[in-house]
Formats: C-alpha cells, structure tokens, sequence
C-alpha cells in the first residue's frame, strides 16, 4: 500500500471543513514526480511516449499536470477524446484504442490527428468507408492469443478476450493497409491488468518486437512504434512490492538489442497506456465513520459507498484503510468497512483489523488514484463526490464538485412528468 498520505490528521481536519467528506484527494507532487521516474526509466529508448489512460483518471486537471510532464492521452470513446483536446494533449498524442467504436467516433480522430488503433481487421473497410479514406498512421492492436500465458484474472486469458487481432489477421492487416497507401504504422497489445511481475512485459515487449520483425518480413511494411499498453500493477497490498521501472525498461531494452536493432527496425519508438500506476497510489477517497453497528460482526459505515469507489465490491478488491491520527495506534478491532448502497457487496474493507473506529474519524481509502472515482455510478440514487488536487505549494483546488440531485434528474423532463397520464 501507499505509506504516503500527505496530510496529517490536523491538516485533513482543517481540508473537510472546507470539503465535506466524501472527496477524492489527489497529491499534484507525487504525481509529478512519479511520473518523472517513469520517463526517466524509458529515457534508454531512441522515443518513448506515454499516452496515459484516460479512462483510470478522467479529469481534465489531471490530464493537463500529465500533459505538462510529457504525456499523451488513451482514449476509448469521444469524450475521453474531447477532454484530451480540453487538456491541450497535442494531436498526435492522443492515441484511438477503442473498441466497437461507431464510424462518427473515428471520423472526430481523424479530423484531430489523433492515432487510431483498430482492433479488428473488419475495421480497416469500416473505417474507409466512415473516413472516405484511411489516415496515413494506422496501429493495430495484437491478441497473441494462446501464445501469451501467465495473465490474470482481471483481464483474462487473451484466447477468450474480445479484444484484436491474431497474428494471422495482424500480417493480413498490414499488407492491406500499404496496399492501401498507409505510410506509417504502429502495433499495439495489451494482455495484463494490474500486474506486479516485471518479467511479465519484458516477455510481452519480445513477442511484441518478435512480431514486427515477421510483419517487416512478410509485409515489407516497417512497424514506427509499439505500444505496450496498460496492465503495470501498483501493490494495492501492504506486502506487495511496486514494479520498478528500471527494471522493466531495462528488460525491455535488452530485447530490444536482440531483436529490434538487428532486424534493422532501430529506431522502433516505445509507446504505453498507463492508467493505474501513474495516478493510482497518488489519489485517496475521504470518507468519515458515520455509524458503528454490533451485529454478528462489527460494522463501520461511512458516508461514502461503492458509488465513489467499485472496485472492492466490483472486484474484491483490496483497498488499504487507514484511520486520520490513528496511523500508529494498535489494530485491535475487526471491522467491515462499509457503505449505504442496498447491496452486500458494497464493503470497503472485509474483516480488516483496525485501530478502534469512533463516529466522526475520517476514514482514508488508499491506492483509488486510478479506476476510483472514474468507475462511479448512481445506481440507488448515490450522488458521486468530487474531487480536490492538492497542489504543490501545499494548497487545495476543487477539480469537480459532487453531484446534486438535480445533476441525476438533469435527464428527465420533470414537467413532463407532472403532465404524463
Ligand atoms: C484500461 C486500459 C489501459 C490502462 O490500464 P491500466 O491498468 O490503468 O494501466 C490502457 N489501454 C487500454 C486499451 C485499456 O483498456
């Protein structure tokens, strides 16, 4: 887990006066400096460019700290497109790799320059007939099938995975699109999701490179950039390790001298789609313990619920707790840490062992920088909170306010309601 909550119990204290609980808080500095690690790991490759993933973090403030630190934008849908551009993400920053996507979603890309990735070699037709014409850069993403094993469970095993291309396709795909007239060209894959082993992406970046050697063979089309996608874990536990970057990129750079550089595909440019590591441990969901109930178990409810944050009762997913000014006192009690939603799953934390919880303490949930507030929903009628940046003088700005009611009724014609019989 994170150990690096930035505020103290008093300073936290003096922040919910001003925000009331629930909030997310994000810490500008560490994101900063996270992500400069993250570049500088990369720094061994002729090009490197992260695209982070929108979706994990939706913010445009957000995007536009990353932006300034170098990074590109991933999108799947035109929103997330729309708020790349809000950002200021230069055009060819922003990387397509979406999935099912209508023909008006690829022509706002188009007209953007943003890279599109296909993820079906179907779409190459759809997307001339959606465009009148193909762009002159077209990626397309890899589904290595039964050939890529070790994967986890989020994302499954890629043989079952909805996702690209096979390697048969792949070839195919190329051949059309030079055919076609297509000048540059990248190849994309993404077969983990929240993954700790480094060993795990050296192993996906050699069959990745081992892959645009064949297609330069077969094809004759010279592959510009890979993009490894997303999937580099964050250790969510107290005994997981984070991934080190320069062990990765190290790893990465060793197949790359065996198979890039002699295929004479140096300089082939590094691209990812970081979502979790690059806001994950740096984002925290604020809460305070609203009641305390005794039943077969204990109970903390807090005025948040799996609305704010799905991944524990989506998933399973640990999430560390920790209690404001009781960092350091003992963990005598068991609790589950839980939410208002009518559902079981809703629950923050299963028979946790914490430090004795009064009503009124702020409960911070860790690691939820990323796919937190993100993955909200309003199911039970659960208005979604909002969220503050900490900024790097130490100061605090809101970068989205919680929902109101009239946001969840902002779909319905109300007076139409009155009048309906
Ligand atoms: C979700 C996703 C990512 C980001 O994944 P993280 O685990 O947040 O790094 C990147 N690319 C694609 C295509 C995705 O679906």
């Amino acid at each position: 887990m994170s150990t690096n909550f930035p505020l103290s119990n008093s300073q936290l204290s003096n922040l919910v006066k001003d925000f009331p609980t629930p909030f997310y808080l994000y810490d500008e500095k560490a994101i900063r400096e996270n992500m400069r690690r993250f570049t500088k790991a990369f720094s061994i490759f002729p090009v490197f460019c992260e695209h982070f993933a929108v979706k994990a973090c939706p913010n445009p403030y957000i995007l536009k700290i990353l932006a300034e630190e170098g990074c590109g934008a991933d999108c799947s849908s035109l929103p997330e497109l729309i708020l790349s551009d809000l950002a200021g993400i230069k055009r060819e920053k922003v990387i397509f790799t979406s999935n099912e996507t209508p023909a008006s979603e690829y022509k706002y890309a188009y007209e953007h320059g943003n890279i599109i990735n296909l993820d079906d070699i179907t779409h190459i037709e759809y997307l001339k007939n959606a465009l009148g014409e193909l762009p002159e850069t077209i990626c397309f993403r890899y589904n290595p099938g039964s050939e890529k094993q070790g994967c986890n469970s989020i994302i499954g095993k890629p043989e079952e995975a909805k996702y690209g291309l096979t390697r048969e396709q792949m070839i195919e795909a190329y051949r059309i699109c030079k055919a076609e007239g297509v000048k540059h060209f990248g190849l994309h894959t993404m077969v983990a999701s929240n993954e700790l082993n480094p060993a795990f992406f050296v192993d996906t970046a050699k069959l990745v490179f081992e892959l645009c050697v064949e297609v330069q063979e077969k094809t004759g089309v010279r592959i510009e950039f890979v993009d490894l996608g997303g999937g580099l874990g964050i250790p969510y536990r107290p005994d997981q390790k984070a991934v080190d970057y320069d062990q990765v990129a190290r790893g990465i750079r060793e197949e790359y001298d065996r198979v890039v550089v002699p295929a004479g595909l140096d300089p082939l440019e590094i691209h990812w789609e970081c979502g979790r590591p690059i806001t994950g441990p740096y984002g925290w969901l604020i809460a305070t313990a609203i009641h305390k109930k005794h039943i077969y178990r204990e109970y903390i409810g807090l005025d948040s619920c799996m609305a704010d944050l799905m991944r524990p009762g989506m998933y399973g997913a640990y999430h560390e707790v920790s209690v404001s000014g009781k960092e350091d006192a003992p963990k005598t009690e068991v609790y589950d840490v839980v939410g208002s939603l009518c559902e079981n799953c809703d629950k923050f934390a299963v028979q946790r062992p914490l430090p004795k919880i009064e009503i009124g303490d702020l409960v911070i949930i860790h690691d939820a920088g990323a796919h937190g507030r993100a993955m909200g929903f309003n199911y039970n009628g659960k208005l979604r909170c909002g969220e503050v940046l900490m900024r790097e003088n130490g100061s605090f700005k809101e970068i989205r306010r919680r929902e109101t009611i009239e946001d969840l009724f902002a779909t319905i014609d109300l007076d139409g309601v009155k009048q309906f019989n």
